[in-house]
């Protein structure tokens, strides 16, 4: 398992289900973007596989010199392995309602107790409380080396869901965490705060992004035109249908 390059500047260093990549099978996706000057991991998967992905950061650059690990939003798979982060070294970015929530390890706030009664992770895991080094919040940037990140403010999904924008190598590329991916499709699960309306309201301020690179929390990446797969779902949207889930039984 390793670094996985999926464009010049980001690698897939984390996952469930990437056979190269493969962390932890619980792992969303994690990616690294690096571009020589600084750089940012985006996830941390749910601290199961972190020895790997920290292996794989190590492959493509010095974990030492990013600037830190944006965590997308409070669910389990993406933001388990904030503490391996901040025991790496790294700074954890979140915003402020997953701040709040993995200050106390929350397994309400976050759905972990009822994700864990319906299996979707072992029994014996639980989130350890973490410090967020840094509150953002849309509209943020944050430099690292030469690249700009914009944050987003894209609840939906979840309460305080960001996603991450990065220009480079000439494409914008979406982190979209669970918000949005391939096909526009997207994740709705029966939990307190998933939310139709605000999930609409994101998906179709994203589809005004003009965004060519689509990299999202987990299943296949879209790597050319993703603004027509957004376009997709803010169409579903706009007509108040949900678009297609990603998740199904
Ligand atoms: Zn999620």
């Amino acid at each position: 398992m390793g670094a996985v390059p999926l464009l010049a500047s980001v690698w897939l260093v984390g996952s469930g289900t990437h056979p190269a990549a493969r962390t932890d099978p619980h792992d969303c996706h994690c990616y690294l973007v690096w571009d020589g000057t600084g750089g940012v991991l985006v996830d941390t998967g749910t601290g199961l596989g972190a020895r790997s992905w920290l292996a794989a950061v190590g492959e493509v650059c010095d974990p030492a010199a990013l600037r830190g690990a944006i965590v997308t939003h409070y669910h389990a798979d993406h933001a388990g392995g904030a503490g391996a982060a901040r025991a790496a070294g790294l700074s954890v970015l979140a915003s402020a309602e997953t701040a709040a929530a993995l200050r106390t390890a929350d397994e309400s706030r976050t759905s972990l107790a009822v994700a864990r009664a319906a299996g979707v992770y072992p029994a014996d895991y639980r989130l350890a409380p973490t410090t967020v080094d840094q509150v953002v919040s849309g509209g943020d940037v944050v430099r690292a080396g030469n690249l700009e990140i914009e944050v987003v403010d894209a609840p939906g999904h979840c309460d305080g869901h960001l996603v991450v924008l990065v220009r480079t190598a000439g494409r914008t590329v979406l982190f979209s965490g669970d918000c949005l991916f391939a096909d526009g499709r997207v994740s709705l699960q029966a939990i307190h705060d998933c939310r139709l309306d605000r999930y609409a309201e994101t998906v179709i301020g994203l589809a005004e992004r003009e965004v060519d690179v689509l990299l999202p929390g987990h299943g296949e990446p879209v790597l050319h035109g993703a603004h027509v797969d957004i376009g997709r779902a803010a169409d579903s949207f706009r007509q108040l249908i949900p678009p297609p889930n990603v998740l199904h039984t």
